[in-house]
């Protein structure tokens, strides 16, 4: 690093403090590689979001941080735990599964401040606080409201889904998915602690996760919609949620429905949700945002063919999206069929759940074993042909 008054120079710059930022970060750092990330928030700061971590999610915090061992890791992260999930329709259950993985409830303003901990442990830097101006992609400087300039050979964009640097680019925009969430004291929703998730009105994906004294319950819109906060409280309202006034709502938004190309040019790569990694069936990022970090930071180390290397190191995860996109939409489309199923067969939850969310990514050998052995759709499809 060379510092000439106010200018900074560093080979990579990584603009976002979250999971994929500070992977990205750690993995660099441990060989060494000069890097900065920057931050417009002071850690450790909030984020919205459920902090369900399965198994899978474990074991790559495990990789990053190798010192760790599973168990020690678990216990750092954990808030909460579950092992069962439920499934409503609107208020109606459904049906119950017990599951084989645990899956870890964490809280993201300690969780993301461990990551930037450990980063800062290996000697990592980073900028907080900072507000970006303008970013000159020729010159590949980037500018400060203060007039500090970061000058940088990659530029790792890891800033959330509504990505400074991808607004600056002519890259293809998000179709987003709109969430709002309330944590809720426990004596004011009488619940258990299962994850579970509602179908709600037939559009819209609901959720209640245990977190220490609070559940953490909201609900899902796939498109922008103007009555979204009226819906919610109607939903919370039935779901038996009381003193609701009382609670603070957060919003967000997710990049579900996009698949993109994970960089611009060669010098810019997209992480995270800036790159469009969170799954659309359950909302699931964190991992995918650990996942495309670490293969930002791969690629970069590599040297040649960044982009491309980068690509090709992060095919699962778009595969994996492309497979649950289509999931995602039969299952809203015969919500009724699929619910009847899996009363029937309550088994084949805890089959997709453990073992295709809780320990691996899904797939498309996945989908196909899925509708062949569960016949979800199959019976559907012969009346149709009939
Ligand atoms: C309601 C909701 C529930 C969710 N539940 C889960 C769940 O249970 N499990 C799960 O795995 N995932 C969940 N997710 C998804 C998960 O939160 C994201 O996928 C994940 O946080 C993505 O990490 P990231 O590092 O890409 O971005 P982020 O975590 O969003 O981090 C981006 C960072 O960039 C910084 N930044 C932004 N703009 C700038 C800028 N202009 N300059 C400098 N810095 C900037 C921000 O301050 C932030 O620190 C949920 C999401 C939502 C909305």
């Amino acid at each position: 690093m060379s510092i000439m008054s106010r200018e900074f120079c560093y080979d990579v710059v990584i603009i976002g403090g979250g999971p994929s930022g500070s992977a990205c970060g750690i993995e660099l750092q441990k060989k060494k590689k000069s890097c900065c990330i920057l931050d417009k928030a002071t850690f450790p700061r909030d984020k919205v979001c459920g902090g369900l971590l399965p198994e899978k999610t474990i074991h790559l915090l495990h990789e990053l941080i190798p010192e760790k061992t599973v168990e020690e890791i678990k216990k750092d992260v954990m808030i909460d735990c579950s092992k069962s999930i439920s499934f409503y329709y609107n208020t109606e259950f459904q049906v119950r599964s017990s599951l084989q993985t645990e899956f870890i409830i964490t809280e993201r303003k300690f969780f993301d401040n461990y990551l930037i901990d450990y980063y800062k442990s290996l000697g990592g830097v980073i900028y907080e606080g900072v507000k970006i101006q303008h970013i000159d992609f020729v010159k590949k400087k980037i500018y400060l409201v203060d007039g500090t300039i970061y000058q940088y050979q990659y530029l790792v964009a890891a800033d959330g889904v509504n990505s400074y640097v991808r607004r600056q680019l002519p890259v293809k925009k998000f179709q987003n998915v709109f969430f709002v969430e309330y944590d809720i004291k426990k004596e004011d929703f009488n619940h258990n602690s299962d994850l579970t998730f509602f179908v709600y009105q037939g559009k819209q994906l609901g959720w209640s996760f245990p977190k220490g004294k609070y559940y953490n319950v909201g609900l899902g819109f796939p498109k922008y919609e103007s009555n979204a906060i009226e819906i919610t409280k109607a939903f919370m309202s039935e779901i038996g949620v009381k003193n609701l006034e009382r609670y603070s709502r957060k919003g967000a938004q997710l990049p579900n429905l996009t698949i993109v190309k994970p960089y611009w040019k060669n010098q810019v790569l997209f992480v995270g949700d800036a790159g469009s990694f969170s799954e659309p069936m359950t909302g699931e990022g964190i991992y995918q945002a650990l996942y495309s970090g670490r293969m930002a930071a791969f690629s970069i180390l590599n040297g040649k063919n960044v982009a491309k290397k980068y690509a090709k190191l992060t095919k699962t995860l778009r595969q994996s999206k492309r497979v649950l996109s289509l999931f995602q939409k039969k299952l809203f489309s015969h919500y009724n069929q699929v619910f009847k199923r899996l009363k029937k067969h309550p088994y084949s939850i805890h089959k997709v759940v453990d073992g295709h969310i809780g320990k691996r990514l899904f797939n498309y050998s996945n989908l196909i074993t899925f509708f062949l052995s569960y016949k979800l759709f199959r019976d559907e499809w012969y009346k149709k042909r009939k």
